[in-house]
């Protein structure tokens, strides 16, 4: 079920947070809200009640993390000319550990955004099912089995 009674001072005036997004809620009064998703990555602020561009500010850092295609091609870029220029060193062995290191960086490189694209999707669950106190600023899981 979900708990849309505020859980800290048991008020009604309460709003799903894509909701109130979604409306461009103008007033929240009260104490400072806290978003704390814990990575960053999603919405995490801490800010004063009223202000709806700090309130929109917070909750639209909703893009899944990605890697731009520039970037990547520059890494793969690198890579490759560490390579040439480690070949052209041969026999000298000296330069291939850092042609090694250019290329590994690339599989580094995916599976750090893929934790991130992880971690991205879980606070976006949680933001998705995350319910806002007007009155008193509290943010909760709606959803969980104890509201927080
Ligand atoms: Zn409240």
């Amino acid at each position: 079920m979900l708990h849309t009674t505020c859980p800290r001072c048991s008020s009604n005036q309460t709003q799903s947070v894509p909701t109130a997004v979604a409306q461009g809620t103008s007033s929240f009064s009260g104490a400072a809200m806290g978003f704390e998703f814990g990575s960053g990555d999603v919405g995490v602020a801490g800010f004063g009640g009223t202000s709806q561009t700090a309130f929109a500010a917070a909750v639209s850092h909703r893009h899944r993390p990605t890697l731009p295609l520039a970037g990547g091609a520059a890494m793969i870029i690198v890579a490759t000319i560490a390579t040439a220029w480690a070949g052209s060193t041969l026999p000298d062995l000296a330069a291939w550990p850092v042609a090694l290191a250019a290329w590994a960086l690339v599989p580094v490189t995916v599976v750090w955004l893929k934790a991130r694209r992880k971690k991205w999707d879980a606070d976006m669950a949680v933001w998705a099912r995350s319910w806002v106190c007007r009155a008193c600023g509290s943010v909760w899981d709606a959803s969980a089995e104890k509201a927080a």
